[in-house]
């Protein structure tokens, strides 16, 4: 098996890589190491974050630095800040045996003033985000005339997040440039033409897309009903008690506005998105690191520099439209040999994504269900029976309260005690799933017929006849189309010549009233409210009582276990 050892990098980066604790090179530092320090040439390395790419350039890069000379010798350009960082601290620890050897970050979001010093103090290698590094171009802070090695990392997402021309500036001022090394976890038309214009005879080297195929992640869906997401991503979480994940969402409004409700429901998470300024993000970053939350709630882009190596579960809030992305997202975890779990919640219109991504990326998902309130308790049971009984107090924590603790239970029953002491560790949890529905899709409209559809609530619509309903088919397409909802938990339909009436299960009708409550019929705003019991039998008059859009007071219910802290172990499998 290959060592780093027989790699002929110079002796000081092997003995960096050794104090990091990396034994085997991976597959793409095996393909592309030996030719970068042989023959360095033109490459193109086909390979996503988790494989080891970043040391796969890194190494070389720093190999052929001449520490002697304080000039910019090697250019790294990445989409994001986070990546950015998170390449130049790798950079810093395989350099660190390397005396005289500066690496510096420049990055957008924080003032330029620092970093224009930084670039003054003569750095051998420059780890840039392309707008940030023009700016500092622009403002002749520093000269990328001796440039010799320019690095396009993760360059399908540079050009998605529209640094082109930026690139292309930055190249065709690199005058000295002998090598381009181009790494990309896709290859399509934009990076081939960067590649096309900007480098000669390159070599391709791709490595197996191994957290695609990597069989230690567990891909899961769940079908639920649009209106029943957040609930069923509670769920998830309650049913994960030891999780350290990330949730990706597809916008940030959704981002934040996800992040804040589990925040008030005393869910240790934060979000993570392009709107926060750099010093949030940090912080943030700096808190998921430290574990003191269990979750991050992310977009795709600003979840690109979340570098950590354990994170047990990630979950797809929504299915990403691009399966590339997916497979971006569910690598995040199972990384470094561990196991880990992707979960997505779909709608049941959105199983043919999960199809798509299985056909595309050749992977296998298993559909699950949405765990019950009976369940949920029951995991939570065991995980804090586990957690007693893996638990070392500190002897301090003995000397100091043994006597008060021992004084005041002594003649309570052992079992008592215990009881207790769960009982107050579950109660919150106990409350919140206290007769809570299935939401598993396809099970309202069941759930609707057994009980006589007694429990569903009629709503009133202000569109009818006269706006071109003609029958019920066309007010089903018309809720259906505009939220989501499947149409077979709408049932009850009564046109009329000005509004209409439909009766939906409890739980879908407040998502229904605040989705088309934004919505226009033909021009017409249209207004939806309860239609109350007494109103129905007088021949539909609506009233004007509607859904409040907050329903937040199932948030000090549900808790986490009043003092329970977040604890990182994992013991969900
Ligand atoms: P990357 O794909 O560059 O984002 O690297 C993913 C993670 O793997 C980073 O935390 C690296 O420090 C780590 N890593 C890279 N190469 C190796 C290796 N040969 N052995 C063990 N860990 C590695």
């Amino acid at each position: 098996m290959i060592s780093f050892s027989s790699l002929s990098l110079r002796e000081e980066l092997t003995r960096a890589v050794s104090d990091m604790g990396f034994e085997t090179p991976t597959p793409i530092q095996q393909k592309v190491i030996p030719q970068l320090l042989s023959q360095p040439s033109d490459i193109i390395g086909l390979a996503q974050t988790g494989t080891g790419k970043t040391a796969a350039f890194g190494l070389p890069l720093l190999h052929h630095t001449d520490v002697a000379q304080k000039h910019v010798q090697a250019l790294v350009l990445s989409p994001t800040r986070e990546l950015c960082m998170q390449i130049q601290e790798e950079f810093k620890k395989y350099g660190y045996y390397m005396r005289g050897l500066r690496t510096t970050a420049v990055y957008g979001g924080v003032p330029i003033s620092g970093q224009i010093r930084e670039v003054k103090a003569h750095p051998q290698v420059i780890v840039a985000t392309p707008g940030r590094l023009i700016d500092l171009l622009e403002r002749k802070a520093l000269s990328l005339d001796q440039v010799k090695y320019v690095v396009l990392d993760e360059a399908d997402e540079m050009l998605n997040m529209g640094f082109r021309e930026d690139i292309e500036f930055i190249l065709k001022n690199t005058p000295a440039r002998e090598f381009t090394w181009l790494f990309s976890a896709t290859m399509n038309n934009d990076v081939r033409n960067i590649a096309k214009r900007f480098m000669s005879k390159w070599q391709e080297f791709a490595v197996a897309k191994e957290n695609v195929t990597n069989e230690n992640i567990d891909h899961q869906y769940y079908v639920t009903n649009h209106h029943n997401r957040f609930e069923t991503l509670r769920r998830l979480l309650d049913f994960a008690p030891g999780i350290y994940g990330i949730i990706f969402t597809r916008t940030k409004q959704d981002c934040q506005d996800i992040a804040e409700k589990l925040m008030k429901m005393g869910y240790h998470v934060s979000p993570l998105h392009g709107d926060m300024d750099q010093k949030m993000r940090s912080k943030v970053m700096e808190r998921f690191k430290n574990k003191s939350l269990q979750c991050i709630v992310a977009t795709d882009v600003a979840a690109r520099g979340i570098d950590v190596n354990d994170i047990t579960h990630v979950i797809n809030y929504e299915l990403p439209d691009d399966p590339e992305v997916y497979t971006h997202r569910s690598g995040r975890t199972a990384r470094a040999g561990k196991s880990g779990i992707c979960m997505s919640i779909v709608t049941p219109k959105e199983i043919s994504g999960i199809r798509q991504v299985e056909r595309l990326s050749k992977t296998r998902f298993h559909k699950s269900d949405i765990p019950d309130g009976a369940e949920i308790v029951r995991k939570k049971l065991f995980y804090y029976l586990e957690q007693i009984e893996t638990a070392k107090p500190e002897a301090d924590f003995a000397k100091i309260y043994q006597s008060i603790i021992h004084e005041k239970f002594e003649d309570m029953d052992k079992d008592e005690l215990i009881r207790r002491l769960v009982w107050l560790q579950l109660k919150d949890t106990m409350e919140a799933y206290n007769e809570s529905e299935d939401l598993n899709a396809g099970y309202e409209q069941r759930e609707s017929r057994s009980r006589g559809n007694r429990s569903n609530v009629r709503l009133f619509i202000n569109i009818g006849m006269k706006d071109g309903i003609s029958n019920a088919e066309k007010l089903l397409h018309f809720i259906t189309d505009s939220t989501d909802i499947e149409a077979n938990i709408i049932d009850r339909i009564t046109v009329r010549d000005l509004s209409s009436f439909f009766n939906v299960s409890g739980s879908a009708a407040e998502y229904i009233v605040q989705t088309l409550s934004a919505k226009k019929y033909k021009g017409r705003k249209i207004r939806i409210e309860e239609a109350e019991q007494r109103d129905r039998e007088r021949g539909g008059f609506p009233t004007n009582r509607s859904f409040s859009r907050s329903n937040d007071g199932s948030g000090s219910r549900q808790g986490r276990g009043g003092s329970q802290k977040f604890n990182k172990r994992y013991n969900d499998k």
